[in-house]
């Protein structure tokens, strides 16, 4: 084991911070900081400061436990694994292979995601694998795909933000959720760039915002398109840039002026003034940017709220160009790499199609299997999860706690406690590992090496620092064993640098291609890491959707826009972005080669063409529509959840950190004054929260930050406060998201 300290990153987040860790004199490891790692620059929040007490924790799982008798009780690894070979033998051959269940989670590494996807498909030959990713960004994926061929969460560095013009963030509370990316943020106001937040509740990003504009929960779609409309009725519009470089912008236009902004304010609560506000801050600068997250994401509508805000940068020019674009800030750790590589419902390696011959052909042949041996698309997260104990009898869950962090939570422990067999993978008894039938214990992040993707689509590599207690094994080793017991002795290996060479090729020619990195290249340097798409034959390589196009049988179409403002032509005399990129970045973020002829992958996306099938990227017509569930006499009131920055999502982890639980020891429910006052309810009074799902019961926290028709519940705990007892499993029928941020409720005083 390492003597000295081991450069790493959290395990938490999708900012994915640089940290080292140090080996301690007594055992165990603590965490130094990487002031060289370029995107935290040494910073962390309190959960990565923390993040070692879970390594040593006194809950931690290390022995396999086996229910016998109604118990869960200690048992072999021999006992443990032969138990759940045989129950996935034996349904599989009374009820088919489509009755065994995967469900993986946006934590876990791309190695793990990779082989997970690949034992679902090969070993078990179910299609009915998908994760918890779901939940989180799928909405914006989506809409990224429709509207520029590729999903990457951010298709530009963090470090562009700062030199940008405006940022509008819509539905992000990062100073909670990633406070290290608070800085970039902060140096675009420095520079004279500005910042508008729009949340219902005046969070402490909001706070820092230049604009922060409240709308009522579920109505972002038609904020967007009430902004749409205010751009073209002030001839706002850039018309070269619609005309040259993308298509269907008619339609689009057509839909936004059907939402007049007196409309709008009727629908959103906010004003006419602070719509034009708005469009003036966005506007008025050579360039801008909107980023989103979970608020617009996580509704019914999210592909097309997103849409619209995708639309809102098409029109104005402010997509494929320097410092100007559309991003998501994904949330969980590894939620990009997790859907790049194969444990969605619906993707191969390479964020490859699942019902696309072309590419069941290439990831086959990679496996080693024929193609038509490989199962079809599978159903979303939720609707997997739903299915539990009906037609798909059995699950294997490995790294999520959805008894937690599924909506609708009561229905889906339900139907977890109806499953004919449960195994999970864990490193604590979670809510959801306590339901199992066998538990197996692994390792944590810094007890295995292995490689994430963070929101920036940079891929990094994740370094073992510690040993792993005894009588703990990595789910690499958990998915090789069964996959041996299960008649299937190769494929599986269990050194994740092995796992990543196969990812590697897997992945070539795909749209996420990571053919061009290794752990060798991930490793130099500051450790900065590389963008994918990273080609290992750069200059044959398709560009990203090109293999897309060519299996449509189309040819190439016009080329974008070049040379109309690369980085560092700005007039403002902001810096541009030439010589202080991270490792590997070259002048114009195009995918090149380093000075050693290396593929140096690509920071910025679609400068020069999207991926589409004509280089175009495409307006989606969309309209406003309400939530599902609308309030009513029964249930007058909004609930909108959310995170709070001491916990992490299930708090699975983090309600395993003394210090973290006396930050944030438990759920509450906000709400505003006058709401408080017309249910007579002061400071800490605990009030009980009903959906037509169920009751959740908390105490008030009492603010004039939140609109008086909403109150808000954040999501980490379980028990009465669960809040996702009360969400509303509403979904949107493109991405399958469940709509987590809006639901009616009526709060009362709990007896
Ligand atoms: Fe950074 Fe996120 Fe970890 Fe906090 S949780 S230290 S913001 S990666």
């Amino acid at each position: 084991m390492p003597t000295t300290s081991t450069p790493t990153h959290c395990p938490y987040c999708a900012l994915q911070c640089g940290m080292a860790l140090s080996p301690l004199p007594t055992g165990g490891v603590e965490v130094v900081e990487r002031p060289d790692f370029p995107v935290n620059r040494g910073a962390l929040c309190g959960k990565g400061r923390t993040a070692p007490a879970v390594l040593s924790s006194r809950v931690r799982l290390t022995t396999p436990l086996v229910r016998s008798g109604g118990s869960l009780v200690p048992a072999t690894w021999e006992e443990a694994l032969d138990r759940i070979a045989a129950e996935f033998g034996r349904l599989r051959a009374e009820h088919g292979a489509d009755t065994l269940g995967v469900f993986g989670g946006g934590g876990l590494t791309n190695e793990k995601a990779y082989a997970l996807g690949k034992f679902a498909r090969v070993v078990l030959g179910t299609s009915q694998i998908d994760y918890n990713g779901r939940f989180c960004m799928s909405s914006a994926a989506a809409a990224g795909i429709k509207a520029f061929g590729l999903d990457r969460g951010l298709p530009f560095p963090l470090e562009d933000i700062p030199r940008t013009g405006c940022v509008i963030l819509v539905g992000s509370n990062l100073a909670e959720t990633m406070p290290p990316a608070l800085r970039f943020f902060n140096e675009l106001r420095e520079n004279g760039g500005t910042l508008v937040v729009i949340d219902p509740r005046r969070t402490k990003t909001a706070e820092q915002a230049d604009l922060h504009l409240a709308p009522r929960p579920g109505t972002d779609l038609a904020l967007a398109l009430g902004l749409l409309h205010l751009i073209v009725a002030e001839g706002r519009v850039d018309e070269e840039y619609v005309r040259e470089r993308t298509t269907g912008w008619e339609d689009a236009r057509a839909a936004a002026m059907a939402h007049w902004p007196e409309y709008v304010e009727r629908i959103t609560g906010v004003s006419v003034p602070e719509l034009r506000e708005t469009v003036r801050l966005f506007c008025e600068p050579e360039a801008a940017m909107v980023l989103t997250a979970r608020g617009p994401e996580q509704q019914s509508k999210g592909t097309d709220t997103v849409g619209a805000w995708i639309n809102l940068c098409l029109a104005t020019g402010r997509a494929g160009r320097p410092l100007s674009g559309y991003g998501c800030l994904t949330g969980q750790g590894n939620g990009q790499g997790g859907r790049e590589h194969g444990q969605k419902a619906d993707q191969l390696p390479g964020y490859r199609k699942l019902d696309d011959p072309a590419a069941r052909r290439h990831v086959a042949e990679v496996w080693g299997v024929d193609p038509d041996s490989l199962p079809g698309p599978g159903r979303s997260a939720y609707e997997l999860l739903d299915a539990l104990g009906s037609d798909v009898r059995s699950l294997l869950l490995m790294g999520s706690n959805p008894v937690v962090s599924a909506p609708r939570a009561a229905h889906i422990e339900e139907r977890i406690r109806s499953l004919e067999f449960l195994a999970v993978c864990d490193v604590v008894l979670s809510e959801t590992a306590a339901l199992a039938d066998v538990v197996l214990p692994v390792t944590q992040w810094a007890e295995e090496t292995g490689t994430t993707t963070s929101l920036e689509g940079r891929v990094l590599l994740r370094r073992r620092a510690l040993t792993a207690p005894e009588g703990v094994r990595s789910d690499l080793e958990v998915l090789h064993e069964l996959a041996a017991r299960l008649g299937v002795e190769k494929g599986f290996p269990t050194e994740p640098e092995e796992v990543f060479e196969e990812l590697r090729r897997a992945s070539a020619g795909g749209v996420a291609d990571y053919s061009g990195i290794s752990y060798d290249r991930l490793a130099e340097g500051n450790g900065a890491g590389l963008f994918w798409p990273c080609p290992a034959e750069t200059e044959a390589a398709p560009e990203p959707g090109a293999e897309a196009r060519a299996q449509g049988g189309e040819g190439d179409g016009p080329q974008g826009l070049e040379g109309d403002g690369r980085p560092g032509l700005e007039g403002d005399g902001r810096p541009g972005l030439e010589g202080d990129g991270p490792q590997g970045l070259e002048g114009d973020g195009r995918p090149g080669l380093e000075g050693d002829g290396r593929p140096a992958g690509t920071p910025r996306l679609f400068l020069d063409r999207f991926a589409t099938e004509d280089g175009r990227a495409r307006f989606v017509p969309v309209s406003h529509r309400p939530a599902a569930e609308e309030p009513d006499d029964d249930y007058p009131v909004l609930l909108t959840t959310g995170r709070v920055v001491a916990q992490y999502q299930s708090g699975a982890q983090t309600r395993r950190v003394d210090e973290l639980n006396a930050a944030a020891p438990g759920p509450f429910v906000e709400l505003h004054p006058r709401l408080a006052a017309r249910l007579g309810a002061a400071e800490g009074d605990p009030l009980a929260v009903v959906s037509r799902r169920g009751r959740a019961v908390a105490p008030a926290r009492i603010t004039t930050g939140i609109r008086p028709d909403t109150v808000f519940m954040p999501f980490h705990w379980p028990g009465e406060g669960r809040v996702n007892t009360l969400t509303n499993p509403a979904l949107d029928p493109t991405s399958r998201m469940p709509e987590f941020k809006v639901c009616a409720v009526r709060v009362e005083i709990a007896d």
